[in-house]
């Protein structure tokens, strides 16, 4: 063998394990696995199904903003050189996160839920901190080290995750959980960024402080970045300590808050669930502008997303997918998931659902993942699979469920009830649902919060999550001429 051709192969490989790059934050060496090369690669390759997942938020004015904001403070950033993207998903989700590469995305429910630029710029120069510092390359290399399989966020077993593949993905992004010293870097670097550009970094302890409310609120619901994220009480105390020394050592002053050009842009918006992208009530699923509806099973849990819609039972030990063939038949869309899934022993044949041409198949599906093996030479088990597809308005629809081979006498019932009772929606109560807005209205004469929200017609059990959103109290006194977010249901699209 000659070595003179094996050597230069050997070394690139040893350098690409051990590959040492500079931290752009603190300019020391750190062990990485990715290279900037590979943290875009993985960037790029992970926001089309992260898009798939969510959705983006279609109102240009919006995506405009934070695409303007981010670049410019990705500018003054340790971390200029990257082509950065950042994206509003179509999410009420109160999150915002960062992925490798420079792709940084926030929900609709964040946008929302900020009461003026200073502090979505803080939370932004936070998500900035987190791609300069590298924090996401960390996170993966940990994730390589110690084999952490992210599904937070997943509904059914973890067996049943490489089937549910690229949607799964998306999910695990948005709950990616980082170190709380990483945590801790990307204030320092959020209160940096967003003073460097003029904004006043106290506000964005606020915005903590507004998650700390809803963490505890009449909801009863957790926001994600605070699943995601240390408690935001003790964050709200340390970046306003922050914000203090920033001002002292630059011996500045950055005040720029600017909320009521903010407020007006995000009048309009889509605020909590958009039921006209599907809904359930009473163990019915509806899809008013597809126009179909099937029952969910009792006691399971569905999760919906623009590409599927997920039904597991508590335990996790079952899983329906339901989702979109690429193909015009039934005959090609049964084949190519023949194919795709390589699956075995089908018993197949067509039928018709609630008068809908349908196809049918039972049959046994490989799992590939070989951890789920129960000695190291076995072949896992396969799974039961039962799909139908159904022709309905011009589209062919997929239903999978999936579950354990010896499970299937148990969940075929649940599969079938689902699946063949798939038909047209056409109760137009059903059909005609309205998504809430939030509507900015000025204040007409000075009053208390509650005796706004209560004359604006917010009924007393929301009066508490309406001041949340608005960042105040219920006692606060409001002046003559103040914007206050209230909602209204209607049609049509966001107020550009
Ligand atoms: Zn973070």
């Amino acid at each position: 063998m000659n070595y003179k051709k094996v050597m230069p192969l050997l070394m690139m490989l040893v350098l690409l394990v051990t590959a040492c790059a500079v931290n752009p934050v603190t300019g020391k060496k750190q062990l990485s696995f990715m290279s900037e090369a590979q943290e875009i690669a993985m960037g790029k390759q992970s926001d089309p199904a992260i898009i798939a997942q969510y959705g983006l938020y279609p109102n240009e004015t919006l995506q405009d903003f934070i695409q303007e904001k981010g670049e410019a403070m990705a500018a003054i950033s340790h971390r200029p050189g990257l082509d950065y993207e950042f994206k509003i998903l179509d999410s009420d989700v109160v999150n915002a996160f960062a992925v490798p590469g420079g792709y940084i995305y926030f929900t609709r429910g964040i946008m929302a839920h900020f009461n003026n630029e200073a502090q979505f710029a803080g939370v932004l120069g936070h998500e900035i901190g987190h791609v300069a510092a590298r924090h996401s390359a960390q996170q993966y290399t940990k994730q390589m080290i110690g084999q952490i399989a992210f599904i937070g966020g997943m509904i059914a077993s973890e067996k049943f995750r490489d089937f549910a593949g690229e949607a799964m993905q998306g999910m695990q992004l948005l709950f990616l959980k980082f170190s709380r010293s990483a945590e801790s870097e990307s204030d320092v670097l959020g209160v940096d960024y967003s003073s460097t550009v003029g904004y006043d970094a106290h506000q964005m302890a606020d915005f903590f402080k507004t998650l700390d409310r809803m963490s505890g609120g009449s909801e009863g619901r957790l926001p994600e970045f605070y699943s995601t994220h240390p408690d935001p009480g003790r964050r709200y105390n340390d970046v306003n300590k922050l914000t203090d020394k920033w001002h002292e050592e630059h011996n500045a002053n950055p005040n720029m808050v600017i909320r009521d050009s903010y407020l007006e842009m995000i009048n309009g918006i889509i605020y909590g669930e958009d039921p006209r992208q599907g809904y359930v009530e009473e163990n019915t699923f509806y899809h008013p502008e597809l126009k179909f509806q099937f029952p969910v099973p009792v006691k399971w849990q569905l999760m919906n997303s623009p590409s599927q819609v997920q039904m597991a039972p508590e335990k996790g030990d079952a899983l329906m997918v339901f989702t979109l063939s690429q193909k015009s038949t039934l005959a090609e869309a049964a084949t190519e998931i023949k194919t795709t899934y390589q699956l075995q022993n089908i018993k197949e044949k067509s039928f018709k659902v609630h008068g809908l041409n349908a196809y049918g198949m039972v049959s046994d599906y490989p799992q590939s993942d070989p951890s789920t093996a129960t000695s190291s030479t076995d072949q896992p088990e396969p799974l039961a699979m039962q799909t139908v597809l159904i022709d309905y308005n011009d589209l062919i629809y997929v239903f999978h469920g999936l579950c354990e081979k010896k499970d299937y006498d148990k969940f075929e019932p649940n599969f079938d009830n689902t699946m063949l009772n798939f038909k047209t929606l056409t109760d137009l109560s059903k059909i005609n649902v309205l998504p809430e807005r939030i509507k900015v209205v000025s204040v007409d004469n000075a009053t208390t919060v509650q005796q706004f929200l209560a004359q604006k017609g917010i009924p007393s059990d929301r009066l508490e999550e309406f001041a949340i959103l608005n960042g105040m109290q219920l006692s606060d006194n409001l002046s003559a001429g103040t914007l206050v977010k209230l909602i209204e249901k209607r049609a049509g699209d966001a107020v550009n």
